[in-house]
C-alpha cells in the first residue's frame, strides 16, 4: 500500500500481538510525525531489550543476569514454587503480596490444537528443581482455561510420585480467561484460599 520504509514498518507492527493493520498504520504514522529523538529512544528501548534481558536459567522468568532477581532473593521461601505460564504472570501474582516463594515459568501451556506438548514448556526443568526433595509445595497457577487446566492436571500426575502437596488457585478467577486478567483482589484471595489438588 505505502513505499519502502512505511509499508515495511506497518507490515513488522502489522506482526505484534493484539495489533491490527490499522493500529499498525496509526503507530507507523505517529511514529514518522514524532521527534526524532523519540523515535530513537523506542529503538534503543527495543535494541536494548534483546541484547540485554535473557531468561533465568532457574525459573524461566525474564532476567538481566543469570538468574532473576526472585531467585537471588535470599528472603524467599525456597520450599514453595508456583508453576505459571508466561512472564507476565509472575508479574500478576507479585502483584497481589500473597505469595513469598519461587516461580517455574513454563512458557505456555499444553495446547495438541497448536501442537504444544509438555516437551515444548520447561516441565523437564521443572522436575530438577523438584528432584532433591526441598520443595514441598507446588501451586499450578496456570490459567482458568481448558490449556491451563489440562497444564495442571498433566503436572499434578507427573509430580504424584514425589508425594509433595500440589495446590490450584481457588474458583473465583474469571473462567476461560488469563491469569492477568483477574484483577489483584480477586487473585490474592484465588491464592489464599487455594486448594489440595487430587488426581
Ligand atoms: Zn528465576
Amino acid at each position: 500500500m505505502y513505499e519502502g520504509a512505511v509499508q515495511d514498518l506497518i507490515d513488522e507492527l502489522g506482526r505484534l500481538p493484539g495489533i491490527g493493520p490499522k493500529s499498525a498504520q496509526r503507530i507507523a504514522f505517529h511514529l514518522l510525525a514524532a521527534d526524532p529523538a523519540d523515535v530513537q529512544r523506542l529503538a534503543a528501548a527495543l535494541t536494548r531489550m534483546k541484547s540485554e534481558v535473557r531468561f533465568c536459567r532457574v525459573c524461566g522468568n525474564v532476567a538481566e543476569a543469570e538468574e532473576c532477581r526472585i531467585c537471588r532473593d535470599a528472603r524467599r521461601d525456597t520450599t514453595v514454587i508456583c508453576v505459571v505460564e508466561e512472564p507476565k504472570d509472575v508479574v500478576a501474582v507479585e502483584k497481589t503480596r500473597e505469595f513469598r516463594g519461587r516461580y517455574h515459568v513454563l512458557g505456555g501451556a499444553i495446547s495438541p490444537i497448536d501442537g504444544i506438548g509438555p516437551d515444548d514448556l520447561r516441565v523437564r526443568e521443572l522436575m530438577q528443581r523438584l528432584a532433591d526433595g526441598a520443595v514441598t509445595e507446588l501451586i499450578l497457577a496456570t490459567d482458568p482455561n481448558l490449556e491451563g487446566e489440562a497444564t495442571a492436571t498433566y503436572l499434578a500426575r507427573l509430580v504424584k510420585p514425589l508425594g509433595l502437596t500440589v495446590t490450584r488457585l481457588a474458583s473465583g478467577l474469571p473462567v476461560g480467561g488469563d491469569l492477568e486478567y483477574a484483577d489483584e483482589v480477586t487473585l490474592g484471595r484465588a491464592f489464599s484460599g487455594r486448594r489440595r489438588l487430587d488426581v
